[in-house]
């Protein structure tokens, strides 16, 4: 017999803690200035609550910390390359029919049996998927291990920018998604191409009359009909890779389903365009499909992930986010799939005459060493292999899914406007109705508001709207596709609920006074590629006639640099 309760039992407790200090407002607003108001200056000691970003933040658990042990820092084909390698296999692709390699280094298998390991680790021969193993890793490399997500988009762009200015001399590509990372669209421009970010924005910030919705409307989806609109625009040719981002990060954290992947994957092969995922929270978009989608219900997560990598060629991950761990990153694109066949060169008799697999990987090791390892240490190398695994766990992501969920509702519930339902990964604040339509795009007023959360309460945010998504160097399209919001990312097993009730608090408390935040102004490096890691603000009162309607602004009167 069950004792039920309408509450849930807990999944986990703490295991080690780390105690922060006392701060006051005064001493982070000096760090502020000194800082000029760059928040990604500003030093983490000196905060309450970190949600800058959830990368590589999470704490990590008993069982990763215990897998660091069983690493070893071998320079070439250390243990952990194998078993690194063979978990993506057993979680992309293996579905429920998992091996699980790591459990020979937790039992001792390494130690004695090498026949087995040989057989089974070492020499095993992988082909036709993801991950090549054995000698087909060796002829035809297609996995790349790097320390985090960019570096992957970084190698994939470096690689192919020489190969499309030989082939295509002069011709700018674009590639659409349905939102890019600010680091892939950042990676994208560098190229010279157009990064297009083609998500549904009119059903973005609709939050229903209950407040939340029941089942989750998969608002990250690519909206299909701007794609075919242009792919006939630009036309198939100049469009040489399509991109998902699962869940969609710049679109608030907002899932993706199955049949929206099925569909452009579709598109894609039809017109021959390579299919990218942007993976670096498979396992959360995963939950959602399990949790959301008809279909699904029954499934694991780990078979819910083959079916949707099945989609698509390539994949490149941060696997700070979805891999429970603090460093890694990976770029892998099917054997001898479209990818393969369309930036490799062939001789006419069919043969290979250069293998694109070969030019990652030189480029790999010219700039993070040996692939075994690609610029890891073998220590973070087991703590994500172990990671991913539990990443997979359903008990793991609803405690997750829903920690986001309940800071959103009791935000909600106080009127302050943000995106339902909750991302994967955080809540979103809808930035434009935060300020009651009355800020424009060059007042920066959603960074502002997220450095007064610094300065006020100890709470670092992102803002990914008008500043960081570079809304004033944009053509009046592309204006079209920033979404204006400020993130609280949510690092993973790290925070209890106290700690989403001071968020919800100090952010409740801050909508209230928002005709008391600044707007910015750029003082240095307004140009700059991706700006918001380093530019410079200052902030300023709004003139008379930007304050004229405001009800509360004897803080603007009495307003000196000083203050703020
Ligand atoms: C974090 C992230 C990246 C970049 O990864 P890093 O590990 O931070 O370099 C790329 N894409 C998405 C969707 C991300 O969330």
């Amino acid at each position: 017999m069950e004792f039920k309760l309408n509450i849930e039992a807990p999944k986990s407790w703490t295991h080690v803690v780390r105690e922060v200090p006392h701060v006051t407002a005064d001493q982070r607003r000096r760090a502020l200035q000194a800082t000029h108001y760059n928040e990604f200056a500003f030093p983490a000691g000196m905060l309450y609550i970190d949600c800058l970003s959830d990368s590589g933040t999470t704490s990590m658990t008993d069982t990763q910390w215990a897998a660091m042990f069983l690493a070893d820092e071998s320079y070439g084909r250390n243990k952990g390359y194998y078993v690194l390698l063979d978990a993506f296999r057993d979680l992309w692709e293996r579905g429920d029919d998992q091996v699980r390699l790591i459990n020979y280094m937790k039992e001792g298998v390494d130690r004695d049996d090498v026949e087995k390991m040989m057989n089974d680790v070492y020499l095993k021969d992988y082909e036709g998927g993801f991950i090549n193993g054995g000698q087909f890793q060796l002829s035809r490399p297609n996995t790349f291990i790097v320390p985090q997500g960019r570096c992957a988009e970084t190698l994939l762009f470096d690689v192919l920018k020489p190969l499309f200015a030989r082939r295509w001399p002069g011709k700018v590509f674009t590639i659409p998604s349905n939102a890019h990372f600010d680091t892939t669209e950042g990676n994208i421009k560098q190229m010279g191409n157009v990064p297009r970010n083609l998500f549904h924005k009119e059903i973005l910030f609709e939050v229903p009359e209950s407040g939340h919705y029941d089942v989750n409307p998969f608002k990250g989806n690519m909206d299909i009909d701007k794609l075919n609109q242009l792919l006939d625009a630009v036309g198939v040719e100049n469009v040489p890779l399509i991109y998902t981002t699962v869940t969609n990060n710049s679109v608030c954290g907002q899932a993706v389903s199955m049949q929206n992947m099925r569909e452009v994957s579709a598109i894609a092969h039809k017109h021959g365009i390579p299919y990218v995922m942007d993976g670096a929270r498979w396992a959360e978009n995963c939950y959602f499909i399990k949790m959301n989608e008809p279909g699904y219900a029954d499934k694991s997560i780990a078979e819910i992930a083959k079916e949707m990598f099945s989609l698509f060629d390539v994949v490149s991950a941060s696997l700070k986010k979805n891999g429970h761990a603090n460093m890694g990153g990976l770029l892998a694109f099917r054997d001898k799939g479209l990818f393969w066949q369309k930036f490799s060169e062939f001789n006419e008799d069919g043969s290979v005459k250069t293998d694109i697999g070969h030019l990652l990987k030189v480029r790999q090791i010219s700039a993070y060493g040996n692939d075994s390892y690609g610029g890891m240490s073998g220590h973070d190398i087991m703590a994500l292999c172990q990671g991913l695994y539990e990443e997979a766990r359903f008990d793991y992501q609803d405690e997750r899914v829903k920690q986001c969920q309940y800071l959103a509702d009791g935000l909600t519930r106080n009127g302050v406007p943000i995106v339902q339902p909750a991302g994967g990964h955080g809540i979103y604040v809808d930035v434009d109705r935060f300020f009651d339509y009355k800020r424009n795009h060059e007042s920066f007023a959603g960074q502002a508001l997220s450095l007064e959360m610094v300065h006020r309460y100890g709470i670092r945010c992102s803002e990914l709207g008008d500043f960081s998504m570079e809304y004033d160097l944009k053509t009046p399209e592309q204006q079209k596709e920033v979404c204006n919001v400020v993130r609280l990312a949510i690092n993973r097993s790290q925070f209890s609920k106290q700690h989403m009730d001071y968020i919800i608090a100090a952010l409740t408390q801050l909508y209230k006074d928002r005709d008391t935040i600044p707007n910015l102004k750029i003082t240095f490096g307004h140009n700059l590629p991706m700006r918001h890691f380093h530019a410079w603000l200052e902030p300023y009162a709004p003139t008379e006639e930007e304050m004229a309607d405001k009800s509360n602004y004897s803080y603007w009167k009495t307003w000196t640099p000083d203050q703020f």
